[in-house]
């Protein structure tokens, strides 16, 4: 029977949770070429089973803005510039090649481990992470930490550099690993380098990744030849009328005009970064005023050294804090609306359909085991289910038992099978005391 029929992987009996707003359910997941092939409670034939009894069925996390440099937790309380200066800056200047590599290595096994099956990544030595998740396994979109400011010379990326070579790569459409065009920032790139980026994306056609508003004093600066802020300055360059994905890490400080601006963007998406945002004091995205709008939002965790943790979990439960604390209201962002974004608000950037769990869309799927003491008790249905708020509040990676990416076992019974975490561990710090020894000022 299974031959001619059969599905590649069939997730049994777990209870099925997706932002879709439809109760929980249990069903069986088949998977065939990628992609979900059904959602019932039939049993049918597939080449590979796991047993999901008393576990959930989710789609996989979508983190929409990580850094990769193999660094952690530096700088803390730092003022945002100073430890920019000092940790993102000087490691990047330190950084010699295949660092990049073992920084993404690390980086996106905590990433599936903790049940993440899509990264945006903006790292210098951008292609080492792309060959990085290609190994481990993740889906990603990677692009370079690009700068042409003199003053900003070997914190990232060449800006020229970095356009010749992503242009003749090319579209990448349906690849699970995808190399875009990106710039670290409105004030280390020049406007003749940030117009050049969006005739290069429109030509090719690729999306574009870069930061955009994250403090007070970075989203007044006049930027270009005509003194615009920030959302005003990117439209007039041309990055925000692309067909192709545009995606703006941050936007914490925008007037009326420039959120209007944003929603007439057609294909743009905010990286909201709430735990990053709260951790640096630098500001509160209107994830309120942005949504009314009409706004797409994805949900990022920001980078090793920014955030310390790319853990998709607590960076739901932060949105849910970070705009109820600013807004006084306990309603200002649901578990619902977090998972939403977290899914298929960052998902939709990657592929259609990308965090569902149905039919037809990409097979990146998370299985949580319940059964630990912080996600007990549990209400399945009616108006008091509350699985969907456990998952947001409660869960930790450690629940996480297997995570498919697309269609592919990568996480086995906790397990990433690519390759050893402790390997990966020992390479992060061989790596990262390499690094740290050249870099000359530790000290304030
Ligand atoms: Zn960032």
């Amino acid at each position: 029977v299974e031959a001619e029929a059969g599905f590649d992987l069939g997730l049994l009996g777990g209870v099925v949770v997706d932002a879709s707003g439809r109760a929980p359910r249990r069903a069986n997941v088949y998977v065939r070429d990628g992609r979900v092939a059904d959602v019932s409670v039939e049993t049918r034939a597939a080449r590979r089973t796991v047993d999901c009894d008393g576990l959930l069925v989710m789609p996989g996390l979508v983190n929409l803005h990580v850094h990769a440099r193999p660094g952690r937790a530096l700088g803390d309380g730092l003022p945002m510039l100073v430890w920019h200066e000092r940790w993102a800056d000087g490691l990047a200047r330190a950084m010699r090649d295949g660092d990049a590599y073992v920084g993404a290595l690390l980086a996106f096994t905590e990433c599936l481990l903790g049940g993440t099956t899509s990264a945006l990544v903006m790292t210098p030595r951008y292609l080492e992470a792309a060959d990085a998740a290609r190994d481990v396994g993740i889906r990603a979109i990677v692009v370079p930490l690009a700068v042409d400011d003199e003053t900003a010379a070997g914190t990232g990326d060449d800006l020229q550099e970095s356009i010749a070579t992503i242009t003749s790569l090319g579209r990448q459409e349906g690849e699970r690993v995808q190399v875009w065009f990106g710039f670290d920032s409105t004030y280390s790139t020049s406007e003749r380098g940030i117009r050049a980026v969006a005739a290069s994306a429109r030509a090719v056609p690729l999306g574009v990744h870069t930061h955009l508003s994250e403090e007070r004093e970075d989203a007044r600066l006049r930027l270009g030849t005509k003194g615009l802020f920030g959302v005003h300055y990117l439209h007039d360059c041309g990055l925000l009328d692309l067909e192709q994905p545009v995606v703006l890490a941050h936007c914490n400080w925008l007037d009326d005009d420039e959120i209007e601006l944003l929603a007439a963007a057609r294909a743009l998406t905010v990286a909201h970064n709430p735990t990053s945002n709260m951790h640096l004091g630098t500001g509160v995205c209107p994830v309120g005023r942005l949504r009314g709008a009409g706004v797409r939002i994805g949900l990022g965790s920001d980078g090793m050294l920014s955030n310390f943790h790319l853990d998709m979990f607590q960076v739901m439960r932060g949105a849910c804090m970070l705009q109820r604390i600013s807004a006084l209201d306990a309603g200002a962002l649901s578990s619902i609306d977090a998972f939403e974004l977290a899914t298929v608000g960052g998902g939709r950037v990657f592929a259609e359909r990308l965090g569902e769990v149905a039919p037809g869309a990409p097979a990146d799927l998370v299985v949580v085991d319940p059964r630990h003491p912080r996600l007990s008790p549990t209400v399945e249905s009616g108006t008091d289910a509350n699985i969907v708020a456990l998952l947001v509040w409660c869960a930790a990676p450690s629940d996480v038992r297997t995570v498919v990416v697309d269609g592919r076992i990568v996480v086995d019974d906790g397990r990433l099978c690519a390759v050893r975490e402790d390997e990966v561990v020992a390479r992060a710090q061989e790596t990262f005391d390499r690094i740290y020894a050249r870099i000359d000022s530790k000290q304030p």
